[in-house]
């Protein structure tokens, strides 16, 4: 099986073999050290400042986006948050949920943010801004410099869902002003689902420490306090833990967050360059595109129909789209551990089911 999705993704040798040991306990000494380092690296990769923090939240990327909007807005803030798919959408229902007054960008399938679009919002006393860096359900990288720009001069509380861009393409906390940056285990960590990671800015450790979020197991508060020693509230997934620690010091040893963001771009290069000198009929869903996923709409068959080919036949998942887009949109991951010649096997396949005249 080779596995394209943009999540759970391949993880690599090194991540499998933490995967097959017995699980340690955990409130040691040696563990708190082990959460400490992730706590550090996670702090360099997501370029946060000196006093960010950072917290590991057993539960998917979700529960981390509810967290992360429970524990730092309240009823006196007026939230921005920009829908241009499913996980847009997540973050309208969350506010939706905790009553956090706010308003939407409803974008189109796989439409960015312009200048134009964010002037309208401009000195209308919002209070925060929600994003999903890349809306994965439709491949759309936003545009954080305009982001980042638009929040510095409305003081926005700016954040940043990068569930699947984190590692896959540039970010910098700092540089762009974000109070919160969230990701997930299963993404381009490529470890397995289970844990999502919460970096907080000075000004978000601030709000947490002042707001009296009614949710116990998602109190940011009580995880901070906790990670000051390097434990968490409650028993953690220890084993994705101490995988997601292997993956953190191999990227560091292997040059970095920038040499990751490379080595994923190739492979998304790689790929679309193949597409494009193929002919295949496939039309981008979007112009800008993330590294981690390119989302293809096909003109002569369904999607959903290529993904259950590729998956029954060739023993290929890609990942398939739900609702609406069905049957027009599939996604092509480019994250967790592939190569170029999995590219390869991709396109030979995709090749095969032209000759036989299913695209
Ligand atoms: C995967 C993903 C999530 C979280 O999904 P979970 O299934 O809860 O892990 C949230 N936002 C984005 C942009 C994602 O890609």
């Amino acid at each position: 099986m080779i596995n394209f999705t943009v999540g759970p993704v391949q993880s690599n040798d090194i991540v499998r073999k933490i995967g097959a040991e017995q699980v340690p306990y955990f409130r040691t000494e040696e563990f708190s050290n082990i959460m400490l380092d992730n706590e550090r690296m996670m702090k360099k990769f997501a370029d946060a400042e000196d006093n960010a923090r950072v917290v590991f939240i057993t539960g998917s990327g979700t529960a981390s986006m509810e967290a992360a909007v429970c524990n730092t807005l309240t009823k006196d803030d007026k939230a921005l948050i920009v829908n241009g798919g499913s996980f847009g959408q997540r973050f309208v229902e969350i506010c939706e949920l905790y009553e956090i007054p706010h308003d939407v960008i409803e974008r189109k399938i796989g439409e960015n943010l312009t200048e134009e679009t964010l002037k309208q919002y401009d000195n209308k006393g919002y209070t925060a801004f929600l994003i999903n860096v890349h809306e994965t359900s439709t491949g759309v990288l936003y545009d954080m410099n305009l982001v980042s720009k638009f929040c510095k001069r409305n003081n926005l509380f700016l954040i940043t869902d990068c569930i699947s861009s984190f590692l896959a393409d540039k970010y910098s906390m700092k540089d762009f002003g974000a109070d919160i940056m969230i990701t997930g285990s299963q993404k381009a960590l490529a470890c397995p689902p289970g844990v999502s990671i919460i970096v907080l800015s000075e000004r978000a450790i601030e709000r947490v420490n002042n707001n009296n979020v009614k949710c116990l197991y998602l109190n940011i508060k009580n995880a901070l306090k906790n990670a000051e020693r390097g434990q968490t509230p409650f028993t953690p997934a220890v084993g994705i833990l101490l995988q997601i620690n292997a993956r953190l010091n191999q990227i560091a040893d292997d040059g970095g967050v920038e040499a990751e963001n490379e080595k994923i771009k190739t492979i998304a290069e790689d790929f679309r360059r193949k597409i494009k000198e193929e002919n295949f009929p496939f039309e981008y869903v979007t112009e800008s595109m993330s590294n981690a996923v390119t989302s293809l709409h096909p003109t002569t068959a369904s999607a959903n129909d290529i993904f259950l080919t590729l998956k029954d036949e060739y023993g290929i998942w890609i990942c398939p789209n739900g609702g609406e887009l069905k049957d027009k949109v599939f996604r092509v991951g480019h994250i967790g551990c592939l190569t170029v010649e999995d590219n390869d096997k991709l396109i030979q396949a995709l090749r095969n089911m032209r000759e036989r005249k299913i695209l």
